[in-house]
């Protein structure tokens, strides 16, 4: 078995050797200057890695027939190919089951509107998408599943409650730790990780702000989230919940949260909750549907509507933007033509609210992957957290 454990990264290879490991984590072979150009490295060093990491057996050199100015180029890739990814989403919208190669292609992707609670559901969704990727079970290697509330990679007794009763009917499916559901029903290794977290972590690595360094990602379809992703990785904080932005304070005297504080921003400054001030106003039913078409069609009252809340999201945002100075804030697009208003409403806020120089150097956008933003963030997760070897080894999960 290739040493290419998370712990062996950190006691016995050297910086440039990580590197390397890290960029051809994802299964393509790469050549020298590929290499080079990604990791902003020299040649010597880029060479010297890759031929420590073949004498370890970890990557293998393959008679590339690909050419670079006029002379034949080598690839490169880890030894042991790294199979599919099978992933979950479980949310309040509904289910979302997908095949996912390392490299963040997606093969399929089925949505469900199913009750989660249900395990049959949720695995009938799961084997419909494996189907439809044109695979077979024993094709995929390992499982990432999506879910609201902290991210829970070590399966530590007890972590399956953490994060308050209101998370318990997404992670228990029957009664049962709905990772231990998909992992039975695949037998595969299963790793959990925040919704939220893995949209951005998704817009982050392969939407149209890959490549910069802070990156904040708000999701609205259900509640109000965030990820935070610094480096290509998500940052998750002490207690797994960095970016809660739903649950900045805005008033003494609010609502007792679920989260156990008072007077959260999320409860007044939400989609569900500005849907329901629509139905309210307008005397008839809204959905997110509702909200994409009547942005497309400029219908005055409903961009009024979208932009006021992008305004107030935008407001808390200003002050991340002063404690992290991120290169980018990206608005979930799942909400389609109405993230657009949204993210020009925040524009606005963060204009107004935060020093000129940071404002103007912060880029406010919609995402760009739409629902498949969740599916190339397993797939990044996977490389940034090196999941397969975790999986491979039989390590102890990140923490
Ligand atoms: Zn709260």
């Amino acid at each position: 078995m290739p040493i290419t454990s998370a712990a062996a990264l950190d006691s016995g290879l050297t910086g440039t050797e990580q590197a390397v490991l890290r960029a051809l984590s994802d299964g393509r072979q790469r050549t020298v200057a590929e290499l080079c150009a990604e990791l902003s490295a020299a040649r010597s060093s880029v060479v010297h890695a890759l031929n420590s990491l073949r004498t370890a057996g970890v990557v293998v050199e393959h008679p590339s027939g690909r050419s670079a100015r006029g002379r034949p180029a080598r690839g490169w890739s880890v030894a042991a190919s790294p199979g599919l990814l099978a992933v979950v989403l479980a949310a309040a919208h509904g289910f979302l089951a997908g095949v996912v190669r390392p490299d963040g292609e997606v093969l399929a992707a089925v949505h469900g509107a199913a009750d989660f609670t249900a395990p049959a559901a949720a695995l009938e969704l799961l084997g419909r998408a494996v189907a439809e990727a044109g695979v077979t079970h024993r094709q995929v290697e390992l499982a990432v599943l999506g879910l609201p509330g902290p991210s829970m990679f070590a399966r530590t007794p007890g972590l399956d409650s953490f994060g308050g009763s209101h998370l318990r009917r997404f992670r228990d499916w029957d009664g049962r730790p709905a990772a231990d559901v998909v992992s039975e029903y695949l037998d595969r290794p299963v790793f959990c990780e925040n919704d939220a977290n893995l949209a951005a972590l998704g817009e982050a690595v392969y939407g149209d702000v890959a490549g910069l360094h802070t990156v904040l990602h708000i999701s609205l379809t259900h509640g109000t989230g965030a990820g935070l992703v610094i480096g290509g990785k998500l940052h998750r904080g002490g207690s797994r919940l960095a970016g809660e932005v739903g649950h900045l304070h805005v008033d003494d005297g609010g609502q007792l949260c679920e989260c156990g504080a008072r007077g959260c921003f999320w409860q007044t400054t939400s989609i569900p909750a500005l849907l329901n001030e629509l139905a309210t106003a307008h005397g008839k039913t809204f959905t997110v549907s509702d909200l994409d078409a009547a942005a497309a069609l400029g219908e005055l009252e409903i961009v009024r509507a979208l932009r006021g809340f992008g305004r107030s999201l935008g407001r808390r945002v200003a002050d991340f933007v002063v404690f992290l100075d991120p290169q980018a804030i990206v608005v979930d697009c799942t909400l389609g033509a109405a993230s657009d208003v949204i993210a020009d409403g925040i524009r606005e806020a963060v204009d107004q609210y935060a020093p000129p120089m940071m404002a103007a150097s912060v880029k406010i956008s919609s995402g760009s992957l739409g629902a498949s933003a969740h599916l190339k963030g397993a797939a990044a997760l996977v490389r940034t957290e090196h999941l397969l070897d975790v999986s491979r080894l039989g390590l102890p999960a990140p923490a």
